[in-house]
């Protein structure tokens, strides 16, 4: 497969519309773009603007924009998963591969047709269409290796996994063991009579016939995984290029431009001390209920721990059920102390404020990453998907969190959880935080020349730099 041409090669990126997972892959796309490879990104038409920013820095970007194919459970005219929620994974990555055809047919009218497809794991049926069209296909995880080797053991053992109460991952590094209600989301929601979760297995299984793995993870947080996937791949082209955001030159201002109100946000933060402040997040999707609000609410005054606290705010039905809705009165009683952010947050901004300590988070894989880079301490409430498993990594494994509460049903106890903010949050030279600081080093020198995350991308660029047309 070593080419003499001079044409660089063709590559067709595909990422799998919800904001985790678009923005990591959108990232890589700046740096194989940067190494002057031909790129091509699919994408759907309500999908293109968050692609319009990468697009203004490499112009010579090329789009491929096919319809958002129908799916009875998706409403018209909706085409990310940001807006139905984690249970619209199943919806969306069935509608997906109905692109199968009009790629193919694509492919077969271009005249420099692409030599390598890189798509999100979600989009695994991809690995079929690459076989299609007799090119590699590198799978994409915008997400970590741990959860990778959980999801290929669940689906690797359907019949033996199901209906346990708890799994032992037996051949995964110390054996971890999981309760059934902490496992991947996309696995729990499989049912053998539903043609979509038929779809989304063989997507998943699909996955392991790549030709490349691309992971938005580095081998200090996760090389023990790394190296088991390896093992189990049966060869090495598991790049692991994370975190991915760090590699390019300014990455705090992406995705959705955040609520205009937050200069203030800013200066508030400005006098505030060293290390104090708690940052409150629970990702892109998640809306607290009721009893969640008032509880958390309730914690973070007992605490006595400066805080700001982002509030996603719902559809009007949502409000009136009291779904992100702060307890009356709040605001103005904790003001000075803490600063509730109605809408979406410049987040990475904000955690890298150097009066950011620790991060009350959900646990979704990008906002570890950012929090991990910040050098904050992640205090751990994992919700749903792969945040268990995050969680598992970052509290028990590394020591760079702490549990602050678990299910995303679960109504924590105020006290116990004031408790925990307050005492995570006063901890000063030892311990969790010390950890998080070294490990926010370890990232930083990754991405470095010389680094091992730098090595990696430039070992994938290199591998797609050999393809050619066949
Ligand atoms: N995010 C943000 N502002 C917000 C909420 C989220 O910038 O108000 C970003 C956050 O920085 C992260 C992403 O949205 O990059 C959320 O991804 P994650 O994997 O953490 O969670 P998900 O939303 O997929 O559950």
């Amino acid at each position: 497969m070593t080419t003499t041409t001079k044409q660089p090669p063709h590559v067709l990126v595909f990422p799998y519309p919800a904001q985790g997972h678009t923005l990591p892959l959108l990232d890589l796309t700046h740096q194989l773009s940067l190494h002057n490879l031909t790129i091509t990104i699919l994408t759907t038409p309500k999908n293109l603007p968050s692609v319009s920013p990468l697009l203004s820095l490499h112009p010579q970007i090329h789009t491929l924009v096919f319809p958002f194919p129908s799916h009875p459970l998706i409403p018209a005219g909706v085409e990310n998963v940001q807006e139905l929620g984690n249970s619209g994974n199943l919806p969306v990555i069935a509608a997906s591969t109905k692109l199968y055809d009009p790629i193919v047919t694509w492919f077969k009218s271009h005249t420099n047709p692409p030599v390598a497809i890189i798509s999100d794991f979600f989009l695994g049926w991809t690995q079929h269409l690459a076989q299609h069209l007799n090119i590699p296909g590198f799978a994409f995880y915008p997400s970590g290796a741990f959860f990778a080797g959980i999801m290929n053991y669940c689906w690797g053992n359907l019949e033996s996994v199901k209906g346990l109460g708890v799994v032992d991952f037996v051949g995964l590094p110390r054996t971890p063991s999981f309760k059934e209600e902490h496992l991947p989301s996309s696995f729990r929601m499989y049912r053998e009579s539903d043609p979509d979760c038929q779809l989304l297995k063989d997507s998943l299984v699909a996955n392991k016939l790549s030709y490349g793995f691309i992971f938005n993870t580095f081998e200090s947080l996760e090389g023990e995984y790394l190296d088991f996937l390896k093992r189990e791949f049966g060869h090495e082209r598991v790049y692991a290029a994370g975190p991915i955001n760090l590699l390019s030159p300014d990455s705090t201002d992406r995705g959705i431009p955040a609520t205009s109100s937050s200069g203030h946000v800013f200066e508030w933060l400005d006098g505030c001390p060293d290390g104090s402040v708690l940052y409150v997040c629970f990702g892109s999707q998640k809306l607290l209920n009721k009893k969640q609000m008032e509880a958390l609410a309730d914690a973070l005054e007992k605490s006595m721990v400066r805080f700001i606290w982002v509030v996603k705010t719902g559809t009007a039905q949502q409000v009136e059920d009291g779904y992100g809705v702060v307890p009356d009165g709040f605001d103005d009683r904790l003001a000075g102390r803490g600063l509730v952010m109605r809408g979406w947050a410049p987040q990475v901004k904000i955690l890298r404020h150097r009066a950011v300590g620790g991060f009350l988070s959900h646990c979704g894989w990008n906002s570890i990453l950012e929090g991990i880079v910040a050098g904050a301490m992640i205090l751990a409430w994992p919700m749903e998907a792969d945040q268990f498993i995050n969680a598992r990594l970052l509290v028990e494994e590394l020591g760079v969190g702490v549990a602050a509460c678990e299910g995303a049903a679960a109504v924590p106890d105020s006290e116990e959880l004031a408790k925990v903010i307050g005492e995570s949050m006063s901890e000063e030279s030892t311990g969790v935080k010390m950890k998080a600081k070294e490990l926010k080093r370890k990232a930083l020198e990754a991405v470095k020349e010389g680094g091992k995350s730098l090595n990696d991308l430039n070992g994938l660029i290199k591998e797609l730099c050999k393809l050619k047309i066949q």
